[in-house]
């Protein structure tokens, strides 16, 4: 019997369109031999639509919002089944194609951002006692928190960006003093973000007080929380970690943005950005940085994936660890299948692999 995969995408993040095209590729990957696919959408208003296709969407250009007016698609309640032994998630309208029963045995969230990579579908999904993909509610919720993440990293030991946390109520009553230890303590340019937030939505680097106190602004508008930290003039490395307790990590691949730093159009617009793998690096610097990955990825509690980001100082040639991203960008070219890739860990495997740790994750928890 084939294994019925519910695919989750879209979702009420900035990250929506990234969504999609993530979804799409994993939809066209998966073995049809061995998995059922159950395309799950969700609007940027948080509907969730069963059996919507994402190549229709992206195709026209459109989000999954316009195609909620086609009401026999449109799941109006999820129900779950309180089985405590096998999890099932039911979808209780809408359920043409699905066949049978109607169930699904594993769900692959394919949501980046708010609302799905950040431990709240991960919560709904453990209530209702389903296996899924990716890591759980604590991994994902602290790897979507850039100060929380920080602050393991720090206790793990593992090398940080200098950087200071407001709240956004902190910089609305005092904005110039906040300005004052900004430039004491990290100077300029600095690079100022939204503490929950990625694919450099609401990033900016600030070169002077001005440029400063515009980013503040911008920031404060996509979070409660604004993380500033010291710029590295650096080369950006990324490493792919595949596994639960006894995670592996690929060979490391070097992204060359196509602006000044790799913000939302070098990432999905104007296709210019380089990717090499395997990184032209010193051997004994790919193995600090895959080690730094792995000791990451445990220290968070991360399991099944995520792609953990570095810097090499141009000057000084430190490295840093940047961030884990716990569902990364999942296109046929996005990095994290291609180092797998690299790695000898082809797509179609990995998403074998993926399942299997959802399922074996899932066993070691009951
Ligand atoms: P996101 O989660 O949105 O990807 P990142 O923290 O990775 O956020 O920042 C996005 C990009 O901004 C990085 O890939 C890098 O190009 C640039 N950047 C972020 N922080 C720094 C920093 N401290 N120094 C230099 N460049 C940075
Ligand atoms: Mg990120
Ligand atoms: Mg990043």
């Amino acid at each position: 019997k084939k294994i019925r995969v519910g695919i989750v995408f879209g979702g009420r993040s900035g990250e929506h369109e990234v969504s999609l095209a993530s979804a799409q590729a994993v939809m066209n990957n998966l073995d049809p031999e061995k998995y059922e696919v159950v395309p799950l959408g969700i609007t940027k208003s948080g509907q969730w639509l069963l059996g919507t296709e994402p190549a229709k969407l992206i195709a026209s250009g459109q989000s999954v919002d316009s195609q909620a007016e086609d009401a026999n698609q449109t799941v109006t309640s999820v129900t779950f089944t309180g089985d405590p032994t096998v999890g099932h998630l039911i979808p209780i309208e809408g359920q043409q194609g699905l066949g049978d029963d109607g169930k699904i045995d594993v769900i692959f969230p394919v949501l980046h951002g708010t609302y799905g990579e950040d431990g709240t579908l991960q919560g709904l999904l453990e209530m209702a006692n389903v296996p899924y993909v990716g890591c759980g509610v604590l991994g994902a919720a602290v790897g979507m928190d850039k100060e929380k993440m920080k602050m393991i990293f720090e206790s793990a030991h593992l090398p940080n960006v200098k950087y200071l946390v407001f709240r956004r109520n902190q910089w609305e009553r005092s904005p110039e003093d906040i300005l004052d230890q900004i430039e004491e303590q990290l100077g300029y340019p600095n690079f100022v973000k939204p503490v929950n937030l990625g694919s450099s939505v609401g990033i900016n680097k600030a070169h002077d007080r001005e440029e400063l106190a515009h980013a503040m602004r911008v920031a404060a508008e996509y979070d409660r929380k604004i993380i500033i930290e010291q710029n590295i003039n650096c080369r950006e490395f990324e490493c792919a970690v595949l596994g639960n307790d006894e995670p592996l990590a690929s060979v490391i691949g070097e992204v060359i943005a196509s602006n000044e730093f790799y913000d939302y159009n070098a990432k999905y617009i104007d296709n210019k950005s380089q990717v090499i793998i395997p990184a032209d690096i010193p051997q004994q610097t790919s193995e600090e940085m895959r080690r730094y990955a792995v000791e990451a990825f445990l220290a968070l509690d991360l399991s099944g994936l995520s792609r953990v980001d570095f810097f090499i100082d141009k000057d000084s040639g430190k490295v840093y660890i940047n961030e884990v991203n716990t569902l990364p960008g999942f296109t046929e070219i996005s990095m994290y299948p291609k180092l797998w890739a690299a790695s000898g860990v082809p797509y179609t495997e990995l998403l074998d692999r993926l399942i299997e740790l959802a399922l074996e994750r899932y066993q070691d928890r009951q």
